[in-house]
């Protein structure tokens, strides 16, 4: 079987695979695991505890425990405020390559997914950029939404260096595209496919000694901007699904060996110099300061077993499958990689049912993305005040219990 993409998703995928039964290859264009999460921090927040713990009770709790056992600061932020954390981003991916390498994974590093080949509606192999050819009985697109260089020049405002790393290892590149699977964009409330990504890391050093003291102690400080940084016009730029709080305010977190400003307040540099305690700041990613990488395009059509549309043996996971997000990349990648495996063995796949805030999330995620609005927004398990919720800023809210001892017969790890 094999899984390309080693974000969170991948990683999830593969371990869920390998635990099946599963003879799983991971190809990674990087030199590194997690993709994008290696720059994350915050999780478990609101109805992602729900799905946290049925996961753990479905059998595939390991990459939730990692990051537990790697959790810096307990936080509340405006819109997840019961349960969230934040994780050591750079201590997580030593810990999650381990715990892929010893399930018996075999990673292949440098590696880029170029194209497939393809017969009779199934994928028979995976062609990679240095001419070899991998083959398998069934296949994870787990390649995320974010990037190349081309998307982030036709959307937004060329390559800015990100943490991406497109002109050190290529594009990014999916399964689907290249097996004729259909995909689709997120899109901004005015129709422009793709939405900017927000976040902005520092070196923690370059903060004022008292604010680098503060987060360090606290870590989650708000810091109201003042009134002429603040930019009502970013909510529609970035897609937004976080309140008006995060354009008014800088949160910034400590997630380890730098800190980050979460949320929706992404802004140059030298904008950042002009608030207090920020003087001296120095961004780490993007180095190109003043923009963002685009994401959440080429978002894989696909079903609830998260199996791709008209491709047989090709599953999906994380932003691929319209998943974003730590928890969402996990949850999802899991599923994906089990029914991946039951694939390859000739075994029905899996369907969550919507009792459970894992199956019911998917559920929803798939019938809004059928829809033109439906996908101008993102769905995640955190938004909002008050707990499970769904859609921008919280409105759709649902509650969910933790159900899954109801299940005995499904287990997915
Ligand atoms: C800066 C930043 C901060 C964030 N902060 C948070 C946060 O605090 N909390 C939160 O919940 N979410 C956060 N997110 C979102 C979250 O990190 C992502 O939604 C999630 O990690 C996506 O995981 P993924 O596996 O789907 O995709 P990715 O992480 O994008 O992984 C895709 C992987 O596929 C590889 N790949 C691509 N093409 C190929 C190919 N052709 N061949 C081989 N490999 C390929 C890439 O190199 C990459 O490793 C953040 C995102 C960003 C960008």
């Amino acid at each position: 079987m094999i899984v390309t993409g080693g974000g969170l998703s991948g990683c999830a995928a593969s371990l869920a695979a390998a635990k099946a039964g599963a003879q799983v290859t991971l190809i990674e264009r990087t030199d590194t695991l997690i993709g994008c999460a290696i720059r994350a921090g915050e999780t478990r927040g609101n109805g992602n505890f729900v799905g946290q713990q049925e996961l753990r009770f479905l059998g595939g709790g390991e990459l939730f425990d990692a990051l537990e056992s790697l959790k810096l600061h307990d936080v509340q932020f405006p819109d997840a405020a019961r349960h969230t954390f934040i994780f050591n981003t750079a201590l997580a991916e030593p810990r999650i390559r381990k715990i892929v390498i010893e399930a018996g994974v075999k990673v292949h590093f440098d590696s880029r997914a170029i194209d497939v080949i393809r017969e009779n509606g199934r994928i028979r192999g995976v062609k990679l950029q240095d001419g070899s050819t991998v083959p398998g009985d069934s296949f994870v697109d787990c390649t995320g939404t974010r990037g190349g260089i081309a998307v982030c020049h036709k959307y937004g405002k060329g390559c800015v260096m990100c943490l991406v790393r497109c002109p050190s290892f290529g594009d990014r590149q999916g399964l689907v595209e290249k097996a004729g699977g259909k995909v689709f964009h997120r899109s901004r409330p005015d129709g422009t496919p793709g939405v900017l990504s927000s976040a902005v890391a520092l070196y923690k050093d370059t903060l004022a000694p008292w604010l680098k003291a503060k987060v360090e102690k606290e870590g989650l400080v708000k810091i109201p901007l003042p009134e002429h940084l603040v930019d009502y016009s970013k909510v529609a730029i970035m897609g937004a699904s976080r309140p008006r709080d995060f354009v008014e305010n800088i949160f910034l977190g400590d997630i380890g060996a730098v800190v980050k400003c979460f949320g929706i307040v992404y802004m140059a540099q030298q904008k950042l110099r002009q608030v207090s305690g920020f003087e001296n700041v120095q961004v780490e990613d993007p180095r190109a300061s003043g923009w963002n990488h685009i994401g959440h395009v080429d978002i894989a059509e696909r079903n609830g077993f998260l199996q791709v549309e008209g491709i047989e043996n090709l599953f999906c996971g994380g932003e691929k499958a319209g998943h974003g997000s730590v928890d969402g990349a996990i949850m999802s990648g899991y599923l994906a990689g089990h029914n991946a495996a039951r694939n390859a063995f000739g075994v029905e796949p899996l369907g969550l049912p919507r009792s459970l805030a894992i199956g019911d999330w998917l559920a929803v995620v798939t019938e809004e993305y059928r829809t033109e609005e439906g996908r101008k927004k993102q769905y995640r398990m955190y938004h909002g005040s008050t707990g499970c919720t769904m859609g921008n800023t919280g409105e759709g809210c649902r509650s969910w219990v933790c159900t899954p001892m109801m299940w005995p017969e499904l287990r997915i790890g």
